[in-house]
């Protein structure tokens, strides 16, 4: 077999006419005209009609998706029967001589249908889903997205190197997938979240210009758009400020959008301080395809007669508003669909304006919440009162439903932009003290002075990149003096031998020469799926898990013998049924 310099079904073109060619393929259509059949035989490149002259003796065998060998001559079409929404339309191969190599039977979804196959199919069925045009077309965007950014980091002196995935547990804000040891009775490897402590560590070791595709793992609960396992560009180096970490990613994601789009991305983007992501988008990471800001009415409103303002700004809420642009024809039904959304997010409701919270509102206190909010005359002023952190989260969610309904996204425009600088802790579930980032992140030495009394003012050198609306990836300038290090793991309340048991090596290895260091890390999913245009994570992962975390074509996760739990010294303990 020569299948490997074979021409590509794909590739044949009108220049080609006259030629002898020896094809490989799946059968990707038929049409039977007598004693004539037409395929479109299809391979990795595309399709090209074949011409089948005195087929009936394999007829019955030549089924949609079987595999064949063609030989024969690559002729024009006749005229009027050129096909232009093939590329290779313009010619055709007739047949001397086709051998069936592999028959098909009926496959459980059309594998030309541009509608989609069912999702469960597709992925039980992966292998076939993956033989659709458009998921080969993705495989291929991914691997070329990886080449891209491989010469550009290389071209930089940036080098790739390996970090282990049986590892150490490092903490980046989910749990870990464990591995039990065979050899270490007792003891368990983690999967990483990702390789955040080595690359560091790595800065140690001189390699100064690091960068690596790095599989993560974080065994997060179900979210729409999330896997379990996933692809960063990792990414660190030595002797770096922020610019530094901003022009890199700038140029290669203006180098992705250029070649791959063939898109002119103006840079440097935009930065944004978190606070003031907040205040005016009510998110850090923000839509800015649409205008839509939020303003802030507490001035305004502190001394108002309308008491459910007064009370919120009183007890150091805020009172946040935005105006929806002729918001002033939407039916009462699409208000009350907004109050639904907010109350979803967990807030107490929205107010209006011109609404029932007018009369209480003093002419002084409406031009001012016309001002502030620039709402013009047939424009609605929506309004949340609630805690800040509480009202800027119902305010972001409405802003973007309200851009949605009133269809202001400017589709087809790419908004990148840098949140920085950001702060170095946050409020976790419980209102306990947490890290933002991770507890690496170098924070503002100027704002370490009130540490104790104000820690959520801590800013840090850390951002993240935004676009459309999705965070693309984060990262910091980190920590490298050791006392420091040790302070912000005391602060985050870590007992001392779990600091020195989890970071022990960290510690000391910055006692060494460290050198100044900083990175980030881009998600590579979320980037493939924007230049693919495409809004599902699976379809940029050759085999993703379900949004329950299952495989499905090969049945993952599963049980295993119980030999092999007994040589792991695993014994697993079923969880108990809930009592009714
Ligand atoms: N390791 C970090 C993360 O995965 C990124 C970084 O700080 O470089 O979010």
């Amino acid at each position: 077999m020569s299948g490997f310099t074979a021409p590509h079904c794909g590739a044949l073109r009108a220049s080609d006419e006259g030629h002898e060619v020896d094809l490989y393929g799946w059968v990707a259509r038929r049409r039977d005209h007598g004693a004539v059949i037409f395929i479109d035989l299809r391979d990795r490149w595309g399709a090209v009609q074949v011409v089948i002259r005195d087929a009936e003796t394999l007829s019955a065998r030549l089924r949609l998706e079987s595999v064949v060998r063609v030989r024969g001559k690559v002729q024009r079409r006749p005229n009027g029967s050129e096909n232009p929404r093939m590329a290779t339309g313009e010619v055709e191969v007739v047949s001397d001589d086709l051998e069936i190599l592999s028959e098909s039977q009926p496959t459980p979804f059309p594998i030309e249908d541009p509608e989609e196959p069912d999702e469960k199919n597709r992925l039980e069925y992966r292998y076939l889903d993956l033989r659709r045009p458009h998921m080969t077309k993705m495989l291929e965007l991914r691997n070329k997205v990886n080449r891209i950014i491989r010469d550009y980091m290389e071209e930089r002196e940036f080098i790739e190197v390996e970090t282990p995935i049986l590892t150490r547990s490092s903490p980046s804000g989910a749990r870990d997938f464990l591995v039990p040891s065979r050899l270490h009775p007792g003891s368990f490897y983690a999967l990483p979240q990702a390789p955040q402590m080595l690359k560091q560590l790595l800065m140690v070791s001189g390699v100064q210009r690091y960068y690596q595709i790095a599989r993560c793992f974080r065994d997060e609960n179900l979210r729409a758009d999330r896997q379990p396992e996933f692809t960063q560009l990792d990414v660190e180096m030595s002797f770096c400020d922020e610019e530094d970490v901003f022009t890199l990613i700038e140029g290669l994601f203006a180098q992705l959008w250029q070649k791959i789009l063939g898109i002119t991305l103006p840079v440097p983007f935009p930065r944004l301080d978190i606070k003031e992501s907040y205040l005016r988008y009510g998110t850090d990471k923000p839509d800015l395809r649409y205008e839509l800001e939020i303003s802030d009415l507490g001035d305004a409103l502190r001394e108002t007669r309308a008491e459910i303002f007064r009370k919120v700004l009183a007890g150091g809420g805020v009172v946040r508003a935005l105006s929806v642009p002729n918001g002033k024809e939407l039916a009462r039904r699409e208000l009350d669909e907004l109050v639904t959304v907010a109350r979803g997010a967990g807030g107490q409701g929205l107010a209006w304006l011109p609404g029932p919270m007018e009369k209480f509102l003093s002419d002084g206190e409406m031009s001012d919440v016309r001002r502030l909010t620039g709402a013009g005359e047939n424009d609605l002023v929506l309004i949340v009162a609630d805690r800040r952190r509480k009202a800027e989260t119902v305010m972001g969610l409405i802003r973007q439903e309200v851009a949605r309904r009133r269809k202001l996204v400017r589709e087809g425009e790419w908004k990148f932009l840098w949140i920085n600088p950001t702060y170095l802790f946050e409020e976790d579930d419980q209102g306990k003290l947490t890290y933002a980032h991770h507890p690496f992140t170098r924070p503002f030495a100027e704002d370490m002075p009130f540490v104790e009394e104000r820690p959520y003012d801590v800013r840090a050198h850390a951002y993240d990149i935004v676009c459309n609306g999705y965070e693309l990836g984060g990262g910091s300038l980190r920590i490298y003096d050791p006392a420091m290090q040790e302070r912000v793991f005391q602060l985050l309340g870590m007992p001392l031998e779990t600091i020195r048991a989890r970071f022990g090596t960290l510690l000391e290895a910055f006692t060494y020469g460290v050198p100044p260091h900083g990175g980030i890390a881009p998600g590579i999913d979320r980037i493939v799926m924007m230049l693919g245009g495409t809004d599902n994570i699976r379809d940029v992962i050759a085999f993703p898990k379900t949004q329950s975390m299952s495989d499905l074509m090969l049945g993952a996760p599963s049980e295993v013998d119980s030999e092999q739990l007994d040589e792991l010294h695993v014994k697993v303990v079923p969880p108990q049924k809930a009592s009714s």
